[in-house]
């Protein structure tokens, strides 16, 4: 099947250089003739009929015969300067579209337009790589997602069993019913967090802008978290210009200082400290978050913003390593900037900077 329609495209070719040899043969030998006509009268040689029959017969071969051996050397330079490595990148191509992201195409050397080739191969080789990084991220985030779900759900099923004891004391029917609604709110919270992150990321929430008192808002949003930081005995340090004002999508912000606040509080050992502060600069506002907590090295620091990352394991029951992948999101969506200062045992310093509109 293959070869019937490769030999019917070899033959609609060759008809259509045939027509073309011929016109290109009828024209020159025209022209042959007509200068032969010319140099007999202006020389004044008589040619013979039977002289200028022969000489159009061998000019229309010639020229015939000459562009069928060009067009086959031409074929052949083409099968191997453009038709080799088209096919390569086609055979690629394929690969890719079937799933293998691992399909490279090889670079070519040593022909007319190697550059084009290498170029395009280059761009190739660039997108399977992109899109096996996104597949890795893909795999990656289903099988957190399964991780993480397991978990809470593991214990509803493990004190919902207990639950079903008879005669349980009503202490422990009380601690495992806590339990399962602390499960629950696990569950609940990572979903929520999961939504929230696929919506953003996918464009689906349109910030909508309005200008509002950011002070406010940092000092609301930070009183949320009162009796977490009371039950702790953390000091909260202030450090805030009054009345700074922001054109920007208010809910969307609020996301990241409750994020930022949960986490320094979460993060900071009972009796530690918790700064918060904001300065309004000429073309920006800055908004640092600073503890005195465990901080964390380099190497975690470099993957905090990683979705699922959790780098402090001993609070992993408290989060879902969603936090910060969110607050990334955000900034980045109002084009601002994140970056964290810490060190190991002395304390980490948040620092978001925003565009005043
Ligand atoms: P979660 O808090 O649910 O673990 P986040 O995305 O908010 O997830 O944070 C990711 C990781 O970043 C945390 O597990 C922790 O290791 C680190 N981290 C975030 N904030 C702080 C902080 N203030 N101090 C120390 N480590 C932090």
């Amino acid at each position: 099947m293959k070869n019937n329609s490769r030999i019917k495209s070899i033959l609609q070719s060759l008809n259509h250089y045939l027509i073309f040899f011929l016109i290109i043969a009828f024209v020159i030998t025209c022209c042959i003739m007509l200068f032969v006509t010319i140099l007999q009268n202006t020389m004044g040689i008589k040619f013979t009929e039977d002289q200028i029959s022969a000489a159009a017969k061998l000019t229309f071969l010639n020229v015939l015969g000459f562009s069928a051996i060009f067009t086959l050397l031409d074929g052949i330079r083409r099968r191997f300067i453009v038709i080799r490595p088209i096919r390569r990148i086609i055979q690629a191509a394929e690969k890719l579209s079937k799933g293998d992201f691992s399909v490279r195409v090889p670079r070519v050397h040593g022909i007319i337009g190697e550059d084009m080739f290498n170029q395009i191969g280059d761009c190739f080789n660039q997108l399977a790589q992109e899109l096996s990084g996104v597949e890795t991220l893909r795999t990656d985030f289903v099988a957190n997602v399964s991780h993480e779900l397991k978990t809470p759900l593991a214990v509803m099923q493990n004190y919902g069993t207990m639950l079903q004891a008879p005669e349980l004391p009503e202490e422990q029917r009380l601690e495992y019913a806590k339990a399962i609604t602390d499960a629950c709110r696990r569950l609940a919270n990572l979903i929520t967090n999961i939504l929230k992150l696929n919506k953003l990321e996918n464009q689906q929430i349109y910030p909508i802008a309005a200008e509002y008192d950011l002070s406010e808002q940092i000092c609301e949003c930070l009183l949320q978290f009162e009796e977490a930081w009371e039950k702790k005995n953390i000091n909260i340090e202030t450090d805030m210009e009054d009345g700074v004002r922001i054109t920007s999508d208010a809910e969307l912000l609020s996301h990241v200082w409750n994020n930022l606040f949960s986490n320094a509080i979460k993060f900071t050992e009972p009796g530690g400290t918790v700064s918060v502060s904001l300065k309004n600069t000429d073309h920006h506002l800055i908004v640092k978050v600073s503890d005195t907590g465990c901080g964390m090295s380099p190497e975690v620091g470099a993957h905090i913003f990683d979705k699922f990352y959790q780098g402090d394991t001993s609070h992993s029951t408290q989060g879902n390593g969603l936090g910060l992948a969110l607050v990334k999101r955000v900034v980045d969506i109002m084009r601002g900037e994140i970056c964290v200062e810490s060190e190991t045992g002395k304390g980490s310093t948040f620092m978001v900077k925003l565009r005043r509109s």
